[in-house]
Order: structure tokens, then C-alpha cells, then sequence
């Protein structure tokens, strides 16, 4: 883990804003921010052997299974961030993840150090994914709603946009099916570890990010 103190997990629902919150906390607080949906993407695009094995999986909304999936991760820990710490998005998603997590950090004498729980309710989670456009290169989201298509260019980076496949109307229904049966548990078991944090995550994005820097700022 190269000396990393903080290992800090954003759990919430596709759509709670996960990835954007991550990059800018992770920003303040200079922290690595490590998704794994991101992590898969960039496989998928290089076209190697990771790619082809997880593209079927992401295209259907499903889990990629938890051996690909967990070695990716824990492979990515060990490099060094020079950073203070770790954010990580979008892992563990069930809970033979988060076990071999803590059974992996256990043999480095390390432990999740914190949960931020995103919280979005779910009407609000399916406006947000059916509109919602990325930068390709920086990942900067944005809404359907602020008039963005296909061919317009990010604000930031002059990226072009585009419209995740996974974010195909039965997609995203099959993705909050897989979160609220697979992924929800996990908020009762760092509940129960005492490691949980509650954030709202609805309104201005800003103010979001300000009360995560404050649930996790106090820590680093
Ligand atoms: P995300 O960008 O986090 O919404 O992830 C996009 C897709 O990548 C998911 O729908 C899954 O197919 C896959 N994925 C990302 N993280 C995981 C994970 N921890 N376990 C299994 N599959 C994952």
C-alpha cells in the first residue's frame, strides 16, 4: 500500500454521484481516486484481455465477477499513490468483496479507515442516469437538462461528450437492481463496524462535496 494511511470507500447507487464526488474530494483532501468502473472502461477501450473478459458484463448492467474484479483492485493498491490516502469508488459492490478486502488488508495490518454513504433518492437516481453525458478524457458529467449532446465539447477540458452505454434505460434498471440486491448490504455491515458516514446527496454539487470534505477532512 506504500505507506497510504486512509482508505476511504464511497458507497452509494449508480447515479448518487459517486465519481464525481470522488475526484473532487480526492482533489482537496490529495487522495488517489480509484474507480473501478473507470479502471474497466480504460480496459474495454485498450481492447486487452481484461477488456474482452468484462465488456458482456458492463453492456448487460451486471457485476463483473468478483475474482476479476477483486485481483484488478487489490493489484491497483499496491501501487504506490504518493498521496495521503485512497478513495475508493465503486468497490467493494457485494459482500464477498468487502470481506476479501478486509481479509487482504488484515494480512498488511491496514483497515478500511471510513465508509461515506452517499444518499439520493431513487426517483432522483433515474432522472439523473437517463441524462447524463461524460467527458471522455476527464470524466466531467453532465445533464441532458444544461442542452448537451453527442457533438458538444466539455467546459473544462474541451473533451468530447458522450452517453455511457450502460446508461440505456433498461440498463440503468437492471444496474439499481443489482445495487439495492447486491450492493445496499453493505451499508448495514460498515454500519455495524462503526465506520459509516451519512451524506445527503441531493442539491448543489458543491455543497456535497463540502459535507464529505468535512465527514472525511477531520480524518487526514
Ligand atoms: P461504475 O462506473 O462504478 O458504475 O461501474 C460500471 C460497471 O463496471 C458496472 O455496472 C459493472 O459492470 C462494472 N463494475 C464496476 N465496479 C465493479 C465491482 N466492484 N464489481 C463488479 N463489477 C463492477
Amino acid at each position: 500500500m506504500g505507506g497510504q494511511a486512509l482508505i476511504t470507500i464511497f458507497l452509494g447507487a449508480p447515479g448518487a454521484g459517486k465519481g464525481t464526488q470522488a475526484a473532487a474530494v480526492a482533489r482537496e483532501l490529495n487522495m488517489a481516486h480509484i474507480s473501478s468502473g473507470d479502471l474497466f472502461r480504460q480496459a474495454v477501450e485498450r481492447g486487452d484481455e481484461l477488456g474482452r473478459k468484462v465488456k458482456a458484463y458492463m453492456e448487460k448492467g451486471a457485476l463483473v465477477p468478483d475474482a476479476i474484479t477483486i485481483r484488478m483492485v487489490l493489484d491497483r493498491l499496491t501501487q504506490p499513490s504518493g498521496q495521503k490516502g485512497v478513495i475508493l469508488d465503486g468497490f467493494p459492490r457485494n459482500l464477498a468483496q468487502a470481506e476479501s478486502l478486509d481479509k487482504a488488508f488484515k494480512e498488511q495490518n491496514k483497515a478500511v479507515s471510513q465508509v461515506v454513504y452517499i444518499k439520493v433518492g431513487e426517483a432522483e437516481l433515474v432522472r439523473r442516469l437517463a441524462g447524463r453525458w461524460l467527458c471522455r478524457s476527464c470524466q466531467t458529467p453532465y445533464t441532458r437538462d444544461m442542452g448537451h449532446s453527442d457533438s458538444e465539447k466539455c467546459q473544462k477540458c474541451g473533451g468530447k461528450l458522450y452517453q455511457r452505454p450502460d446508461d440505456a434505460p433498461e440498463t440503468v434498471k437492471k444496474r439499481l437492481e443489482v445495487y439495492f440486491g447486491e450492493t445496499a448490504p453493505l451499508i448495514e455491515y460498515y454500519r455495524c463496524q462503526g465506520k459509516l458516514a451519512e451524506i445527503d446527496g441531493e442539491g448543489d454539487v458543491k455543497k456535497v462535496t463540502a459535507r464529505i470534505v468535512s465527514a472525511v477532512g477531520g480524518r487526514t
